[in-house]
């Protein structure tokens, strides 16, 4: 659906009374009463919207086995109406994600992995030769409206014998390139008190929920001085779910803290769309409502949290005048048994349904 259109019916996770919006050559023409916006009607009486979705932490190239997928299979069709590819490629690859960009309905951008061969390897930094950093800078410069930031999986079966090396390297090409980073952690070594320290105000710390050895909390669920420390310089925490990196005890523990919820990613691919535990953005919001955040809460981390961390305002709110790219979700009770990355169970009594996105002013079903 294009042209001229209106969600009626439809409400904000703030404010239960229903509202219409009015969609014209792309562009949020009319926030109105419902019932009164003209044009055609898609009814969604009751159905919640929000702006549209971002995903901070995807794999979007489909090239790469095994973290690779199609944009839009990750994108729109699971009501997500902008990705951030999370590194996959390099500066070897970073023309082949710019091309496959311009053909997906997706908004997307991308972190440029500090390996020139990207997810090629899983083991990209295993070889500190592979970072080209000339390519790097060349790169950034080349693809500025793209790349958001620096990739650099800093976990042991990446590394390898590298260590901590890659890090530094990769905080220098920061400010070579005035560009955050973003720091996958996982297992070690590098061990996590030596990690955290390295990174500054605005880098993202993904997978911060993660439960394996080399996490971010004590024994006793407690988070580690290096973890605080880095959330008062103003690291932003990112959940990157993937297939191993998201614990409810974990979870569970940083809730118990108040350790605040900045985005929620999904570190979706093939893969972890398919068999589990991650399949949708949804999916992983359900996660989110179960552990007693609100709808607001859930809402804000991939809509304006993620938004103000991209510096473009415009894609976290609904403005009359903005580029239309709108998320419609339901909240449907019942039981559902939910999954986490460790295998562990939970059984939610609500879960995250998406009805259908506006993308640039296009309506799709979902
Ligand atoms: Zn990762
Ligand atoms: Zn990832």
């Amino acid at each position: 659906m294009k042209g001229q259109f209106v969600l009626r019916n439809v409400k904000r996770v703030n404010n239960e009374k229903k509202i219409d919006i009015v969609i014209r050559d792309g562009k949020i023409a009319e926030v109105t009463k419902a019932g009164s916006g003209r044009g055609y009607v898609l009814d969604h009486s009751g159905v919640y919207v929000s702006s549209g979705w971002i995903d901070l932490h995807v794999h979007a190239f489909p090239h790469f086995d095994p973290y690779g997928d199609e944009i839009d299979e990750i994108g729109v069709k699971q009501g997500v109406t902008t990705i951030v590819d999370a590194g996959s490629c390099g500066a070897d690859r970073i023309a082949d994600i710019g091309a496959s960009r311009n053909r997906a309905k997706t908004n997307m951008f991308a972190f440029l992995n500090i390996s020139r061969i990207g997810l090629k390897r899983v083991d990209e930094l295993s070889n500190i030769e592979w970072i080209d950093k000339e390519k790097v800078v060349r790169a950034v410069n080349e693809y500025r409206d793209v790349i958001v930031g620096l990739k650099a999986r800093i976990s042991k079966s990446v590394v390898c014998d590298s260590g901590i090396e890659p890090l530094h390297i990769a905080r220098s090409l920061s400010s070579k390139t005035s560009l955050p980073l973003m720091v996958h952690i996982g297992s070690g070594p590098p061990n996590i008190e030596e990690v955290i320290p390295l990174l500054e105000n605005k880098d993202v710390l993904t997978h911060y929920l993660n439960g394996k050895e080399n996490n971010l909390f004590n024994g006793h669920g407690k988070p580690l001085k290096v973890f605080t420390d880095a959330i008062e310089r103003g690291v932003h925490l990112d959940v990157g779910h993937g297939t191993a990196s998201f614990s409810f005890k974990v979870a569970e523990a940083a809730k118990q803290h108040c350790i605040g919820l900045d985005t929620i990613s999904t570190d979706i691919y093939r893969g972890n769309r398919i068999n589990g535990p991650v399949y949708s953005m949804a999916n992983v919001l359900s996660k989110f409502l179960y552990l007693g955040y609100s709808l607001e809460d859930v809402i804000e981390a991939v809509t304006i949290n993620a938004a103000s961390w991209l510096e473009k305002p415009e894609l976290g709110r609904i403005k009359v005048g903005d580029v239309a790219n709108l998320t419609l979700f339901t909240v449907k009770g019942g039981p559902t048994t939910l999954v986490d990355s460790e295998g562990e169970k939970r059984v939610a009594e609500r879960r995250i349904e998406t009805k259908g996105v506006v993308v640039n002013g296009e309506f799709f079903e979902c």
